[in-house]
């Protein structure tokens, strides 16, 4: 079912007074710029806000415009985004500062059609753009605002399709008074009030205006999706250490970690011995067992297995000393592996 008519204009004015009065503090509304929200975007896609909160300043400090970043080196952005998880992310972000360089002298575009044409722009982050940075009356939908737009006109089904909230938050953009606050307003709502388990109607400010608290069916709109089911594999992380440096190899150029740095590691869809592991990496030292860790991720589960051993000055891999570690790009799994080694 579609908004009624008066709640298309009433809504926009009321999550606009509401955001204005407890709008929460992010360094990007502090220093707003459309590099510096490009930048949140992009970091923000997958990762808790307040881990965002924290990373921004230095990545937006280290490259304050696009040119900055596109003049750099993969490897210090990846080394940056370390512990954000998804490093495409961070690979696309660079690939879009090159692009905002060479064909638009620099400046982040200002049109949902522009923005689209940038690595990793989809829909939503193009409309957030153009809407919060530049002011242009462009809807967004991300999750929380789905699930707001289909709990306000209690809207189930299996799955309620994109193109419904699309249309519905398109609407409710042409009602508002200031895009800007409006389209940020919608996303803080679902996120801090009508939050996916815990909605807070007691003090929701559309109480009055939403249809599924009028019919008790808060908790059940909009129908949860099946969890993905994700593949089980093996890596076995092997820690060498010749005097007082360790070998690393770099990932490929596709897939899982795509460029980042990782101890000598073997991958497998199946469990494997240490001996195993051993031929695997060519390496005849007895490996010496340390611990398993799970690792999970959106469509895998890594089951970790974490192994030393003393060994020489193999010039098949990277060799590296301890307090040269931060400055190399890695996953936070090869973090955790670091650590168990570490403190064994
Ligand atoms: S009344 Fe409850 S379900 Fe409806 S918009 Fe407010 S918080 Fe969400």
């Amino acid at each position: 079912m579609p908004l009624e008519k008066n709640n298309r204009s009433k809504i926009p004015r009321v999550l606009e007074g509401w955001f204005l009065e407890t709008a929460r503090t992010f360094p990007w509304r502090t220093v707003d710029t459309p590099w510096g929200r490009l930048i949140s975007e992009f970091m923000a896609q997958q990762t808790q806000i307040e881990r965002v909160a924290e990373r921004w300043p230095s990545v937006v400090a280290r490259f304050p415009t696009p040119e900055s970043m596109a003049k750099s080196d993969e490897q210090e952005i990846l080394a940056l985004w370390q512990g954000l998880g998804y490093y495409r992310r961070a690979r696309h972000l660079k690939a879009s500062a090159e692009l905002i360089c060479k064909m638009y002298s620099g400046v982040v575009p200002d049109t949902v059609e522009e923005l689209l044409t940038l690595p990793g722009v989809g829909k939503y982050t193009a409309g957030a753009i153009a809407s919060i940075a530049y002011g242009k009356r462009e809807p967004i939908v991300d999750a929380n605002v789905h699930r707001v737009l289909c709990r306000i006109s209690n809207r189930s089904g299996d799955p309620v399709p994109s193109e419904w909230t699309w249309e519905e938050a398109s609407k409710l953009a042409l009602n508002c008074d200031e895009i800007k606050i409006f389209n940020e307003a919608l996303m803080e709502f679902g996120a801090v009030v009508c939050s996916p388990k815990k909605p807070d109607c007691m003090k929701c400010p559309l109480q009055n205006s939403c249809a599924s608290y009028k019919s008790g069916t808060q908790f059940e709109v909009p129908t949860p999706k099946e969890p993905a089911k994700k593949k089980k594999v093996f890596h076995y992380a092997v820690v060498m250490e010749h005097g007082d440096e360790l070998a690393f190899e770099q990932r490929g150029d596709k897939g899982l970690w795509s460029r980042m740095w990782q101890v000598p590691t073997v991958e497998s869809t199946v469990e494997l011995t240490s001996s195993q592991v051993a031929v695997q990496l060519g390496v005849n030292d007895q490996l010496k067992y340390l611990d398993t860790i799970q690792h999970s991720l959106s469509h895998r589960s890594i089951s970790l297995s974490i192994f030393s051993c003393k060994c020489a000055r193999d010039a098949r891999f990277h060799w590296f000393q301890w307090d040269s570690l931060a400055e190399l790009p890695l996953a936070s799994a090869q973090r955790k592996v670091l650590a168990v080694h570490y403190l064994r």
